[in-house]
């Protein structure tokens, strides 16, 4: 059984509570792995590791921290295959998904800040006959990022990236349900010589291993992504020290669908985006709203779709849905269900476990499930399940579509589809969230700030606004 260890000062180490964690293979539902259960002691260490790395890792010229990075992408390319297996091994995603969407995202989030860090540009002010002013921005010193099981390690990227650019040492703690190929990266770390200390990475429970992270003086500020209740134990946790943070946290996303959409790009995306992933990214839409002019055809449409899934084992290539995180994931999507049935929802298909044989029958499937008949404001359309659930809801009017879709405390992204560019326009610019996708979903410029409004989150990541989240401005003024 493989034994996992932190990367802690440029080398693997033991815990040292000595005590181990068990990691499970969703899609059988056995412990295949062990990770370091850490604590206080393990965090303290990797900061005196990190702060006594920040003087040289922060004086580098940007081009040599830009050419560790890259390094780094270039080994995650190399390795992509033994990568994207052990993400799916540890998630229950399914293997193509993890070598094209997670494994090709986490290089590409490596490159994207080593070179956007190249043209991160001081500016200047100049006070005419008076003054000059330049400001510059320098690194913070020690960043904590603590990230979610459902994009492993392209999440993890997604916050080391910019934070090591930008000059910072980094204290880092995937998920304790899904920490195996932030274990393999770094083994990549140390085969690309990273200096010590400069990212360290530390495994264990959120309330422990990530609470010391979030506790600990020295480091001034996080990066989190998760759960919209753990953002706020953090911001708890952090308010007395005053430290920054940027909070990436859940969602509870629409799908608009006007009668005068592309339907069949509207069925075909809105099934995507809907059970990608088993319906485990944040960024998924769990609300189908439909134009009641076309909601009986778009419903036969969608239903018939969501029939054809292929779900199972996460190796086989033809696998579409996989299996859920965790048994106890499972559990809560399942309890939905029933409180969806509870609060008058028809379920139009889906809505139980998948069984599976032989080495699957312990897996954490769960059938793809569409759901009818709720109201905007019952707890299943209001609360996040973060899974394979979906409900639909028809509507006859733009006012009550934005005001249902509004209506929930999340506000992270959402779904148009129509061909009417000016309508576009307009609920576009209605819509409570920081992310709105018109004809398409999931097409990601990175240059374009991400996050959400309302409790799904405080600030934004992507382009240049990560790299100013992760550096203090300073202005110097000169006068002439
Ligand atoms: P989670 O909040 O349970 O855990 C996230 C991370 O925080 C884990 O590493 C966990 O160990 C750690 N953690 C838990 N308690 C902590 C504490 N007290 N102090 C410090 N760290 C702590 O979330 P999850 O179940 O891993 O992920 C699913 C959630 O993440 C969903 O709500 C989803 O919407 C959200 N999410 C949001 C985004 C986004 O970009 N907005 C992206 C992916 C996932």
């Amino acid at each position: 059984m493989k034994i996992l260890l932190n990367y802690i000062d440029g080398t693997l180490k033991p815990p040292v509570s000595g005590e181990y964690l068990d990691n499970i293979n969703p899609a059988r539902g056995e412990v295949y792995a062990k990770i370091p259960d850490s604590d206080a002691r393990d965090v303290a260490d990797a900061v005196d590791a990190a702060r006594r790395a920040f003087p040289a890792w922060a004086g580098l010229p940007a081009e040599k921290r830009s050419d560790f990075l890259l390094s780094l992408a270039d080994l995650v390319d190399s390795h992509v295959d033994e990568l994207a297996l052990a993400e799916s091994i540890d998630t229950g995603k399914p293997l193509a998904l993890a070598k094209h969407m997670d494994i090709a995202r986490a290089s590409v989030n490596l490159r994207f800040y080593a070179t956007a860090i190249l043209h991160f540009a001081s500016s200047a002010h100049p006070m005419e006959g008076l003054a000059t002013n330049y400001t510059v921005h320098r690194p913070v010193g020690v960043a904590g990022c603590i990230s979610p099981w459902n994009l492993p390690l392209y999440l993890f990227t997604w916050k080391i990236a910019p934070a090591l650019a930008a000059g910072n040492c980094v204290v880092a703690k995937p998920s304790e349900l899904a920490p195996m190929t932030a274990f393999l990266f770094s083994e990549l770390c140390i085969q690309a010589g990273m200096p010590a200390g400069v990212l360290n990475i530390v495994h264990g429970l959120g309330a422990k291993a990530g609470q010391a992270i979030v506790e600990h003086p020295e480091v001034p500020l996080i990066s989190f992504t998760g759960g919209s209740s753990t953002g706020k134990r953090i911001a708890v946790t952090a308010a007395p020290m005053l430290k920054r943070l940027s909070l990436e946290l859940g969602g509870k996303n629409p799908t608009i669908v006007f009668s005068d959409c592309d339907f069949d790009e509207a069925v075909k995306n809105t099934v995507r985006s809907s059970f990608l992933n088993q319906g485990e990214i944040c960024l998924c839409g769990s609300r189908i709203f439909v134009e009641r002019k076309i909601y009986g055809k778009f419903k036969r449409a969608f239903l018939q779709e969501v029939a054809q899934l292929s779900i199972g084992d996460p190796l086989h290539p033809d696998t579409f849905i996989g299996a859920v995180i965790s048994e106890a994931h499972a559990q809560k999507v399942m309890d939905y269900i029933q409180l969806a049935k509870e609060e008058g929802g028809n379920i139009l298909i889906g809505g139980k476990r998948h069984l599976m044989e032989k080495e699957h029958a312990g897996g954490f499937f769960i059938l793809p499930t569409v759901i009818e008949g709720l109201s905007y404001d019952c707890r299943c359309n209001q609360e996040e399940i973060f899974g394979p659930v979906v409900s639909i809801m028809p509507f006859d009017t733009m006012e009550e579509v934005l005001h249902d879709a509004n209506s929930t405390p999340y506000g992270l992204a959402a779904n148009i589809w129509t061909l009417n560019v000016q309508k576009a326009h307009q609920v576009a610019q209605q819509l409570d969230a920081g992310i709105v996708w018109v004809n398409c979903w999931l097409l990601r410029d990175l240059r374009t700030p991400f996050g959400g409004v309302k409790q799904s989150g405080i600030g934004r990541e992507g382009g240049f606004e990560a790299l100013q989240f992760f550096t203090e401005s300073k202005n110097i003024c000169i006068k002439h």
